[in-house]
């Protein structure tokens, strides 16, 4: 009872330390029960509509990895940690006169879901940065309001934007349909994985795959995911 008291007090008062140390336990207990590897999922922690403040306790707390959706919300914060030299990802859709921007400011890029974006997105990326990391968005539970390819789609799209000068695919991303049903949750992962293991059975080489959120990270982790993308169990909730 007390314990139970406790965590949600912590995530009230955003305890950003303390959630991170529970949060690094979570996905560390679901790789032991999972049979996956110790380390084989990273947390992406991610900060939108936080403050630079609360990005640099996550930054004290060990993390290095953020992620942005709102262009003109993200280059304040990644000025002001400079010098932490956290790497930055760009989860949110993506339009095209945000790209150079996004190529010179960004490490990665999880929201991909047109050929075009990836091309400008590479002729852009300053050659000194190296190539900028991508990842195709796959619209699993096909939601009219998301975006992202369909799964029918993905393959097509890695095959094009494969080789592309300034650019290096690393993977998928998607995000299911949110529901509190573990095999609901499982199922969509899983046709992810199924997607990603038929783009590296093509020789794509693809080292990532961004699954799982606050909500079902351990269902994502269940399911093969290498990268999940953690917001409100960090930071607590966002103010709208
Ligand atoms: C906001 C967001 C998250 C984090 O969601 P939480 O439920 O707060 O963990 C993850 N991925 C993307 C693409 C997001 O936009």
């Amino acid at each position: 009872m007390i314990i139970i008291i406790s965590l949600a007090y912590q995530n009230k008062v955003e305890n950003i330390e303390k959630n991170i140390e529970n949060l690094l336990g979570q996905i560390y207990a679901a790789e032991q029960k999972y049979g996956r590897k110790n380390g084989s999922v990273r947390l992406l922690a991610v900060s939108k509509t936080k403050s630079a403040t609360e990005v640099e306790k996550a930054i004290s707390a060990g993390l290095t990895d953020f992620g942005e959706n709102y262009l003109q919300e993200a280059l304040p914060k990644v000025e002001s940690l400079r010098r932490f030299q956290p790497s930055w990802y760009f989860i949110g859709p993506l339009q095209s006169n945000k790209t150079r921007q996004v190529a010179e400011n960004f490490d990665w890029v999880l929201s991909v879901d047109r050929k075009k974006t990836a091309k400008r997105l590479g002729s852009a990326r300053p050659r000194q940065l190296g190539p900028l990391n991508l990842c195709i968005q796959v619209n699993v539970s096909g939601e009219t309001s998301k975006s992202g390819v369909n799964m029918s789609e993905a393959l097509p799209l890695a095959l094009q934007i494969m080789g592309q000068p300034g650019i290096c695919l690393r993977g998928i991303m998607g995000i299911p349909a949110p529901t509190h049903e573990i095999t609901e949750q499982r199922k969509a992962f899983r046709q992810l994985k199924d997607i990603f293991d038929t783009m590296n059975d093509h020789g794509l080489g693809l080292d990532t795959l961004s699954m799982g959120m606050s909500n079902d990270l351990e269902s994502a982790i269940a399911e093969g995911s290498t990268m999940v993308r953690v917001g409100t169990a960090i930071f607590g909730q966002r103010n709208k």
